[in-house]
């Protein structure tokens, strides 16, 4: 059981001046809006408002984000409007709020080649950050609960976090946030496959995690005899899916995987990252290839560390990660850290927090240059194209202004041919109709509909539809001049 006290708790813990009086008012309104509503668990709904609250704490977001933790499920599944979180609690967390609504029309049902344009209309349509943001909260507590769904229900939704929601946290450079999504789907979406990694990392842990731990000791007795002040040296555990898609590249054989344990070496600033690299260096003979300088290279997600990969005792290979702590905490927080610490204003910024902000800057600079990049695939795709979905919630991309006969040829040349009406959500609309991003378009066939409407012509949109359109009233031309022809 999760209560608000905790919740306040963690965000007290980062944020000492966030508005908790407000937090505290969207979980009794939250409480009040869910009363008496049941999650498939048994729990009560508001306990799902709270985790996931409680996970956007720990990601150390904002107040407004906190507070549309809790309400996000309200507009949706109650009786109150968005109308009514706005006036209790501003148009901020109303957007937010809003945000996710909009998001949950989006579903992912399995066809790969609508995955990208689902992962790009998903960061399109959210257009804050934090939307997708609270999402992963969201998704981390229903993937915690989702034992309790149908298991038609449960396969959707973990494929769905594998293929869309993992992929868009680790472009967001959230690693942490990547790796708990996939291990949380994974045993839904491959449980055989689970089963048998979870068995193979177990087995060889047992005897890695005392080398390791061996091996944390000389280094730690180095970096005192050189006067290396180390922030923090720990092992980090492959994530099981991550090891999972790697064992799948190198014959499923686990010994080939050198990372199952990797040591972190946590430092205070870069001159101590390379100082570290050397040192271990020095004792260990490193792999050829194997070193990496993601700190004067970043990846493009903004990851920074060193990687290196040395023959340890007795010829035993473990890969060492070197960072200092910004880099660790961009790595685990990814974009999430652009909103950390920003709740009201800092009054006193101490130097390490300037450099912080230094740090958010640049985050925040590849991130908007990334987000110009989306901004342009917006110019270029979203600002000419429309994205509708099919009743089954597949997304289909076409050109502005298209109509429900484009998008009937877009699905089938027997669809567009037969087609005699269209329901846009869910409404009888002429098919002339301009169809808009969101619309969700399901075609009406008329099984005996020989041919198309050459009326088509003057307002469909794609040119596929009007080539298919021109064909038959082509062929049916020759039909009628070789039956004139023939009469003579
Ligand atoms: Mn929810």
């Amino acid at each position: 059981m999760i209560t608000i006290e905790q919740i306040i708790e963690t965000v007290n813990e980062y944020n000492p001046d966030a508005n908790t009086k407000m937090v505290r008012e969207a979980y009794e309104f939250a409480a009040m809006a869910h009363a008496g509503m049941k999650r498939q668990s048994g729990e009560e709904y508001i306990q799902h408002s709270l985790a996931t609250s409680l996970n956007l704490a720990k990601l150390r977001l904002d107040t407004p984000s906190i507070v549309a933790g809790l309400l996000h499920d309200v507009p949706e599944d109650t009786s109150y409007t968005l109308e009514d979180i706005k006036k209790k609690f501003g148009r901020e967390v109303a957007k937010l709020v809003e945000g996710i609504t909009k998001l949950g029309t989006l579903k992912y049902r399995g066809l790969e080649r609508y995955a990208e344009n689902l992962r790009k209309m998903f960061l399109a349509m959210a257009e804050d950050i934090r939307v997708i943001l609270i999402k992963f909260a969201d998704r981390i507590n229903n993937l915690e609960t989702l034992e309790y769904l149908r298991p038609d229900k449960r396969k959707r939704i973990a494929l769905e976090t594998l293929e869309i929601y993992a992929p868009i946290a680790l472009r967001l450079g959230m690693g942490e946030m990547k790796g708990n999504l996939e291990d949380l789907a994974f045993p839904y979406v491959y449980p055989k496959e689970y089963a048998w990694v979870k068995k193979e990392a177990e087995n060889k842990l047992k005897i890695e995690k005392k080398f390791i731990d061996k091996i944390k000791k000389v280094v730690q007795k180095e970096l005192q005899e050189e006067g290396i002040e180390h922030v923090s040296i720990h092992g980090r555990i492959k994530h099981l899916y991550s090891l999972y898609r790697k064992l799948l590249t190198k014959d499923r054989d686990i010994n080939r995987i050198y990372d199952l344990i990797a040591l972190r070496v946590v430092v205070k600033d870069v001159p101590e990252c390379y100082k570290v690299l050397g040192l271990i260096h020095k004792k260990w003979k490193p792999l050829k290839g194997r070193i990496k300088d993601y700190i004067a290279q970043p990846k493009p997600n903004g990851y920074q560390s060193l990687h290196t990969t040395v023959f340890a005792k007795k010829g035993k290979i473990v890969e060492f990660q070197i960072r200092d702590k910004k880099m660790h905490e961009l790595a685990e927080f990814g974009i999430a850290a652009h909103w950390q610490y920003k709740d009201s204003d800092i009054k006193k910024i101490t130097r390490e927090k300037a450099e912080w902000v230094h740090a958010l800057k640049d985050i925040q600079k590849r991130f908007q240059d990334d987000l110009k990049y989306l901004s342009e695939i917006k110019v270029e795709i979203f600002q000419n194209r429309i994205f509708v979905f099919t009743p089954q919630g597949d997304v289909i991309d076409l050109p502005e202004n298209s109509t429900p006969v484009d998008f009937a040829y877009h699905i089938h040349t027997d669809v567009g041919n037969k087609c005699s009406g269209a329901l846009i959500n869910e409404e009888m609309s002429s098919l002339d109709t301009s169809l808009k991003s969101g619309d969700v378009v399901e075609i009406i066939i008329n099984k005996n509909r020989k041919k198309p409407n050459p009326d088509w012509l003057d307002f469909v949109k794609t040119n596929i539809a009007r080539d298919k359109i021109k064909y038959y009233l082509n062929k049916e031309k020759e039909g009628i001049i070789i039956k004139l022809l023939k009469k003579k």
